[in-house]
């Protein structure tokens, strides 16, 4: 299902700002930071207010058309959503970030972790971090030509 129809089926309108943030996000490989989006865009000629970017960014992460994704420094940055349980490997490079499918499972380590810490989990927030096929490729290449 696009994005244009997940938000009309849950009621809301494709504004401007939500559009301008999503085609941005979906152009872009490397996560966004909402100052990034909002300079972004400004270039481009869509100029939106940052209240207006953090606003539609707020509902586009809701109706998980949008994820939060943080850069190998710890900063935050959101890439376009690709649907379902799926996570996020980001190139420690390049800092691309590809979504893969959430079916690992965690069964073995949450018990252990329930049972180490008494709690009762819930949720869980996966990230791998790597190197792409593409940065692979031109670190090899870099080391030959040394
Ligand atoms: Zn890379
Ligand atoms: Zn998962």
């Amino acid at each position: 299902m696009s994005w244009q129809n997940v938000l009309s089926e849950n009621g809301y309108r494709v504004s401007g700002p939500r559009r301008y943030v999503m085609q941005l996000l979906e152009s872009n490989a490397q996560p966004m930071t909402p100052l990034e989006i909002y300079q972004a865009l400004s270039e481009s000629g869509r100029p939106l207010g940052i209240v207006s970017v953090y606003r539609a960014l707020e509902l586009l992460a809701e109706l998980g058309l949008v994820c939060m994704v943080y850069n190998p420094d710890g900063s935050a940055g959101y890439v376009a959503g690709a649907g379902g349980h799926h996570h996020h490997i980001v190139c420690q490079n390049c800092h691309r970030a590809i979504a893969f499918a959430g079916s690992e499972d965690l069964s073995s380590l949450i018990q252990r972790v329930e049972k180490e810490t008494k709690f009762h989990v819930s949720d869980h927030l996966l990230q791998l971090y790597g190197i792409c096929p593409d940065c692979q490729k031109a670190l090899a290449d870099a080391v030959e030509e040394n």
